[in-house]
């Protein structure tokens, strides 16, 4: 599914990311793990075509995504959506129209429209708040409508950048085992950007350690936990 050899990112001349090297497989819930600055989300905008790479590979369903021109890239972004920490929702637009405006923009017609917005509201629980401004919804709610946005183009990997990070601990686990619900209803790959490792812990099946942009562990999440090798300890006693 997607397929990074020896990847590498610079903004000037800062070297973001560095001899990146990781496969992730159709279906995986997959956690990137680092501190702050160390180049998560750079990663992930390579990933969905967002930012370009200097050298390097990086190939999503066996495509160079460096590689695609204007028109391929907005056909490849629908298949590869993103959440954020910050839901960034349209204030002034409903619930409803939040969730319709990915279909609004590739002219769906109405009926379409109307049966995917109600089909993922139901799926991430807020059916009942359809007709309503985000401003009048709790965080975890927000979140559950960015994610309703996220998935009604159905799309085959979805990113998510510190989706939690802003939730207390009890809606971070309710957004967490949503995102493991889509993975398993829908067959979604995702990937889990994180500073928390209760997160990796709970949801990811696999994970990689980003430290000042070099992977310096990868593997199992049971695996990792259980060995819990140096580098990997030293960052769990920095978080807790
Ligand atoms: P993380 O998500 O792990 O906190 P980032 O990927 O956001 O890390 O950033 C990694 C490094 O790249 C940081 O030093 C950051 O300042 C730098 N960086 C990120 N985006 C840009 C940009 N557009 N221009 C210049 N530097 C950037
Ligand atoms: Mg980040």
């Amino acid at each position: 599914m997607i397929e990074i050899t020896g990847l590498q990112k610079s903004f000037g001349d800062l070297q973001v990311l560095e001899n990146i090297n990781m496969t992730i497989k159709d279906g995986d819930i997959y956690g990137l793990v680092g501190k702050s600055g160390a180049g998560k989300s750079t990663l992930l905008r390579c990933i969905n075509g967002l930012e370009s790479y200097s050298k390097g590979s990086l190939k999503v369903n066996r495509v160079e995504v460096n590689s695609l021109n204007k028109q391929e890239m907005r056909y490849f972004r629908k298949n590869v959506a993103m959440i954020f920490q910050h839901f960034p929702l349209m204030s002034r637009k409903t619930v409803y129209e939040n969730i319709a405006f990915p279909m609004r923009c590739w002219k769906y017609d109405k009926q379409h429209i109307n049966t995917k917005v109600k089909e993922f509201a139901e799926i991430v629980g807020i059916t009942d708040k359809l007709g309503q401004k985000p401003n009048t919804l709790s965080g975890g709610q927000k979140q559950r409508v960015a994610i309703a946005r996220a998935l009604v183009m159905e799309p085959k990997i979805l990113l998510s950048d510190e989706s939690t990070s802003a939730l207390d601990p009890t809606t971070t686990q309710s957004i967490l085992q949503l995102l493991n619900e889509i993975n398993k209803k829908m067959g979604i790959t995702i990937i889990v950007v994180t500073h928390q490792m209760a997160v990796v812990r709970d949801v990811c099946h696999n994970v990689s350690l980003l430290e000042k942009g070099k992977l310096v562990v990868s593997g199992k999440v049971e695996e990792i936990f259980l060995n819990q090798p140096e580098k990997f300890r030293r960052f769990l006693g920095e978080e807790d």
